[in-house]
């Protein structure tokens, strides 16, 4: 399968000169490959910084507390006193001036041999003044005139595990960079003047010869970063030419049930949202399957949306599904639906793990014979027994809790169906690309008109009779609250056992004004408590996190959360979204415990200036880093190796465009350039593409 050319690539590191069995552990385990870690690998374990010794000053010129590296003369030993703790001093000098080199627990014959006096040795390292005197303590090097010439101008760090030093992977790279060669050129021949070869560029940021060439925003960096997203690109367009194209059966409405729809609401829609109805349509009746991003920050109006696309593929008589994270999401939107899709003449129904026995019967058997238009449901819905007549459409309401298999079984029940994932926290552009490939995106970036500002402010824990002073005359007003009860641990009982003793609390001061809803509550106790809120006979709904997501009560116009320290940006926005959905001018009080940290300081005030979910995903990216903000571990995206998202991010749109040109021209790989590309895939391990070719 692979070409011969990569063979000394993926030879195992274990032929490197210098790596027997009992280094290799320690390689294996730093690489990230228990069963044996390859050259490849280790050329593609780029050091993390570097240590620049260029700087070759007198004595008297050498900048304290900077590496440099000084020719000296040695003058005298002043080995340890026995039984002392002093170290072995080296007394040296240059023309102008003296430096007093110090090691600890030293041998005196070693140190002797070392630093032979009278001769002349070149030491680098840290200069430091002791009382007025330059002082090197513990040179990183010692060597004489041979040893100058091999000394690494500038020294790449490398991230390393026990049992290996940064000399070690030193020589296991340069070793590496011998035994491998260039190889033939992937990249377009556009910008190639002065761009180094694959090759060249690892051998430039494992041995570079200036500080730039060693960064991340350096040319052969940078090279290299662009072969890892374009190789991710390419594999993504290759599976999607292959599983998107060949099907299709177009959905094309007449408009009547969305006509009746539409009346039916009590608002018109936004322009975002007449645009990205547009742009589902267009899907829907086209011939390719739809893969379709709708982004839209909480309270942007996506389910309207939902419905009026699932209005489409009805009216050309087929089958919609929408699937929600949570039973208690799920029930919202068979609320919020099925008052309209009533009026419209709309069949919906509820499909949860709570259905159970002859209704589940029933309902299942309606929806085989078509007689349900649009199921709404939770996971339960791509359960095995499911079966619809003609599904057309399936909407997965993700709020980032599904993965991409979840995904793939629910449009697995129909044929060729249309996927609309809808998100509530806006996934930064880099990260759509990255990760979903060419899949496409709808924004809904207005909010509803008539929305008002939130008022967000901060205040510490200590000072919480005050808050719930206010809180009382605010209930005494009729207002509606939610009090967001901290996260304690990872355990659900601590959580609910700190919801239960605030409620308890809350309860004293407000008695039956006062609900409590967490998730170890059976359903309908949920619903009970979220009926009772949303009708106005509680007031203050006192809950965990688990009402995190899409609770739609536009009433509440306060929002408490406790512990706001211990919770990620993109939850806090989602935690606020609950209230500002109503004509009422809202707040939301975000109690913290001192001290704050240093990134939770900046994320509260993040908050505090912004509502905007885009933008606060872009910062919580920069907070965290990308890693967390899909949680994409759990949801199995692989990560990168080289490019930095943060870094590379224009990189990433030239790949991605990139790759489309070359599955449009070349979409089986066969040309010369395309035997180039397959080698880069096996690289990037996007291997799995090149199988696709093969096959196909
Ligand atoms: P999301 O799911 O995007 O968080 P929802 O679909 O729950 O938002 O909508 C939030 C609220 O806004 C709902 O009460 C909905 O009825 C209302 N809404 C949706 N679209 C509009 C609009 N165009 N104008 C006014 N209100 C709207
Ligand atoms: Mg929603």
């Amino acid at each position: 399968m692979r070409p011969d050319s990569l063979n000394p690539y993926f030879a195992a590191i274990t032929g490197l000169p210098g790596i027997g069995p009992k280094l290799a552990k320690p390689f294996n385990r730093l690489l990230g490959r228990e069963d044996g870690a390859r050259v490849l690998d280790l050329l593609l374990h780029l050091p993390s910084s570097w240590i620049d010794r260029r700087a070759r000053p007198t004595i008297r010129e050498a900048q304290p507390d900077t590496v440099v590296t000084l020719e000296i003369v040695v003058d005298r030993h002043l080995p340890t006193p026995h039984g002392s703790r002093a170290p072995h001093r080296v007394y040296a000098h240059d023309e102008t001036g003296d430096i007093v080199l110090a090691f600890f627990k030293a041998d005196r014959g070693w140190m002797e041999r070392l630093l032979p006096v009278g001769e002349t040795r070149w030491i680098s390292g840290t200069v430091t003044l002791y009382d007025g005197i330059a002082q090197m303590v513990h040179p990183d090097r010692v060597v004489d005139a041979a040893g100058l010439a091999k000394l690494p101008p500038i020294e790449p760090l490398y991230p390393l595990v026990e049992g290996l030093g940064h000399g070690h992977l030193r020589r296991a790279v340069e070793a590496a960079l011998g035994q491998t060669c260039e190889l033939p050129e992937w990249q377009s021949d556009e910008d190639s003047a002065g761009r180094a070869g694959f090759h060249e560029a690892l051998r430039q940021v494992h041995q570079p010869r200036d500080a730039v060439e060693a960064t991340s925003a350096g040319a052969a960096w940078r090279r290299l970063a662009y072969d890892e997203l374009l190789a991710g690109q390419l594999a993504l367009a290759l599976v999607r030419a292959r599983t998107v194209h060949d099907v299709g059966r177009p959905s094309v409405g007449d408009g009547r049930i969305a006509a009746k729809v539409e009346a039916a609401l009590p608002f018109s829609l936004t322009s975002s949202q007449v645009n990205a109805l547009a742009a589902i349509r267009g899907d829907i009746g086209s011939t390719n399957r739809m893969l379709r991003l709708l982004q839209g920050d909480v309270g942007s109006g996506k389910t309207v949306v939902a419905l009026l696309a699932a209005a489409t593929v009805v009216e050309a008589g087929r089958q919609a599904a929408l699937m929600a994270p949570t039973e208690i999401l799920a029930r919202q939107h068979m609320k919020t639906i099925q008052a309209i899709a009533d009026r419209a003449g709309l069949r919906v129904a509820l499909l949860t793990g709570r259905e159970k026995g002859r209704a589940r019967d029933q309902l299942l058997a309606s929806l085989r014979a078509g007689e349900i238009d649009l199921v709404i449901g939770t996971h339960a819905l791509f359960q095995e027994g499911v079966e619809f007549r003609d599904l057309a459409l399936a909407i997965v309401d993700e709020q980032h809790r599904f993965g991409v298999h979840q995904r793939l079984a629910l449009a697995s029940k129909g044929e060729a169906v249309d996927v609309l994932v809808m998100t509530a926290t806006p996934i930064p552009r880099t990260l759509v690309l990255t990760y979903f490939g060419d899949m496409d995106s709808s924004e809904l970036r207005e909010k509803p008109a008539g929305r008002k500002p939130i008022d967000t402010r901060t205040i510490p824990s200590d000072r919480i009779d005050e808050v719930v002073d206010r809180l009382g005359s605010a209930l005494a007003d009729g207002r509606r609250a939610y009090w967001i009860c901290p996260l304690v641990e990872e355990s659900e009982n601590s959580d609910l056992a700190a919801a239960e003793a605030r409620f308890a609390d809350l309860h004293q001061h407000f008695g039956a004004k006062v609900g409590l809803i967490h998730g170890k509550m059976k359903g309908a106790e949920k619903d009970a408590a979220m009926a009772a809120f949303a009708a106005g006979e509680t007031q203050l709904l006192v809950a965990t996190t688990v009402v995190e997501v899409g609770m739609d009560v536009p009433e509440a116009s306060i929002i408490v959360i406790e512990h706001a320290e211990r919770f990620g940006l993109a939850q806090l926005h989602q935690l606020r979204g609950r209230v500002g959905r109503g004509s009422e001018a809202s707040i939301c009080l975000l109690m913290y415990r001192r001290p704050l940290g240093e990134i939770a300081r900046e994320r509260l005030q993040a908050l505090r200036e912004s509502e905007d979910g885009f933008f606060l995903a872009e910062q919580d990216l920069k907070l965290r880093g990308e890693g967390d903000v899909l949680g994409t571990r759990q949801s199995g995206f692989p990560g990168f190796r080289i490019a930095q998202l943060d870094k590379h991010a224009d990189l990433l749109e030239r790949a991605r465009a990139e790759a489309t040109a070359i599955v449009r021209n070349d979409s089986d790989l066969v040309g010369p350039r395309g035997a180039a590309l397959r080698l880069l895939l096996h690289i990037f391990e996007r291997d799995v593409a090149v199988k696709l070719l093969n096959a196909g």
